[in-house]
């Protein structure tokens, strides 16, 4: 009797946390709190598991004179079949899914055909247990199949990027378009041990791709995930996060990068899928194939973990339990909530740097500390980085660090202008109550009147952006469309 695993998605503390900040984001970005509750209640339904193990006929040899002729899983349209037969038996109604997620291709000795593996997932308990307990589900097409309990620890290193809904050119893109594009944007494929574009069957309906591409990450290159040693001076007054999480990177853009440092990487193959255009002129350098009306735009999509805690990548906490990366990007420790939109476009690996909402004047030092660069210990890893991936790190650090000297070196400079600013107004305003002690002496002898007078004045946002550079400005102005 094999058992049918429940997967939960997400913990209460992570509900809790994600219906906080859209609960924040709905002053300021109501379209983009609608967008984001849809997709975490999809994160929060729960589906169920079984991991399927499907053996070649070990008549399938390269002797046979036939043996081309026979049906390979490796096959999208054999893959569509299967789940056909499956949905037949589970005898579920319309309102519930099955999908066949991939999980490994293994060659068999002596056999032209592979075993494969798959996860069943299904949102219906029953339908799932009728196709493990069926008589009719023991072959199929000269495969011998075999129902397994998913182990956790199987699964716990895959993740799966959202690439539905992406207009012409993405929506076209083969699974090879895609591997190139996630590989320039930092998806070393050298830690990848399989990658596959997910199936999915709704009753009713032919089958279709999922619109997920799913990524298997090697153990060993994500050694330093978790919360574990995430720390430094621990218990103290200094205490900070400066562990980073970097690998796999949290998303994948497309489409426009509003920032000109991106121009020399696109040149030198990376960001795949991207293009570099000036806030004047959105729409100039768009990649061929992608239609007028969705010049100048970009997309960015997560790539989600499975199994682990989406944060920090590790073991996922108890239910009670929160994550220390909850807030912060895994990547460049940025804080994320002080970010525009809470840092939901945020992508440090696409050098999509936003500023801080607020004038972070008082955490300037803090800041700082904070940012502090913390060398990556690569001998920790077994895996053996790509030398194309190495690169591409050293040019994508070169431009980071680039682009965090100019934010500070505007920081300091708006700093200054507001220093001037503020230094200014006292000056005036003491000359306008000198003036007025001469002119009117009786008026200007109460001092609460003129006092008040620089408190009201809006400290500084109105005058921000006429010293805003134009990078800057481009920054804020960034459409995000997903
Ligand atoms: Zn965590
Ligand atoms: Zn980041």
């Amino acid at each position: 009797m094999i058992e049918v695993v429940k997967r939960e998605k997400l913990t209460e503390a992570d509900k809790a946390h994600a219906e906080k900040l859209i609960d924040e984001l709905r002053n300021e970005n109501p379209e983009l709190a609608v967008m984001i509750e849809a997709q975490i209640k999809q994160d929060f339904t729960s589906v169920y598991t079984a991991e399927l193990v499907c053996m070649p006929n070990e008549a399938w040899t390269k002797g046979h004179k036939r043996h081309s002729k026979y049906p390979d899983l490796g096959d999208h349209t054999v893959v569509d079949s299967l789940i056909q037969l499956f949905v037949e038996i589970s005898r579920m109604d319309d309102s519930h899914t099955l999908g066949l997620d991939p999980v490994s291709v293994l060659k068999v000795p002596g056999n032209t055909m592979s075993k494969h593996v798959f996860q069943v997932v299904s949102s219906s308990k029953e339908g799932l247990e009728n196709i493990i307990n069926s008589e009719k589900t023991r072959m199929f097409k000269g495969y011998h199949l075999t129902f397994f309990q998913p182990l956790n620890s199987k699964y716990g290193f895959r993740f799966q990027l959202n690439i539905q809904g992406l207009p012409l050119p993405f929506s076209k893109w083969t699974l090879s378009q895609w591997i190139e594009c996630v590989q320039s944007q930092g998806l070393d494929m050298s830690a990848v041990t399989h990658i596959m574009i997910g199936k999915k069957i709704t009753l009713g309906k032919a089958a279709r791709l999922t619109g997920l591409l799913d990524i298997y990450v090697k153990p060993a290159a994500m050694a330093e995930t978790g919360c574990t040693g995430a720390l430094s001076d621990a218990g103290t007054a200094l205490e900070r996060i400066t562990k980073k999480i970097t690998f796999p990177p949290t998303n994948i853009l497309l489409g426009r990068n509003p920032e000109s440092m991106s121009q020399d990487l696109i040149d030198s193959g990376l960001l795949k899928g991207q293009y570099y255009s000036p806030a004047y002129n959105p729409a100039a350098n768009a990649l061929p194939g992608i239609p007028e009306y969705e010049r100048g735009k970009t997309y960015s999509r997560p790539i989600i973990p499975i199994a682990m805690c989406k944060y920090c990548l590790g073991e996922p906490h108890g239910s009670r339990e929160l994550c220390m990366y909850r807030d912060i990007c895994r990547m460049c420790l940025v804080h994320l909530p002080s970010l525009q939109n809470k840092g939901f476009k945020h992508s440090c690996h696409n050098l999509i740097v936003e500023d801080m909402s607020k004038p972070p004047l008082l955490d300037i030092e803090r800041k700082r500390a904070y940012d502090a660069g913390t060398p990556e210990n690569e001998t920790q890893a077994a895996y053996i980085p790509s030398e194309g991936f190495k690169k591409q790190k050293t040019a994508l650090e070169a431009a980071q660090a680039a682009i965090k000297a100019r934010k500070a070196a505007e920081l300091e400079h708006q700093i200054l202008i507001e220093r001037q600013h503020r230094e200014a107004q006292a000056e005036a305003l003491a000359q306008q109550e000198q003036l007025l002690m001469r002119s009117n002496p009786t008026e200007g002898s109460d001092p609460e009147d003129h006092n008040t007078t620089p408190q009201e004045s809006p400290p500084t946002s109105p005058h921000r952006e006429a010293y805003m550079d134009l990078e800057t400005q481009k920054l804020l102005e960034y459409e995000d469309d997903i």
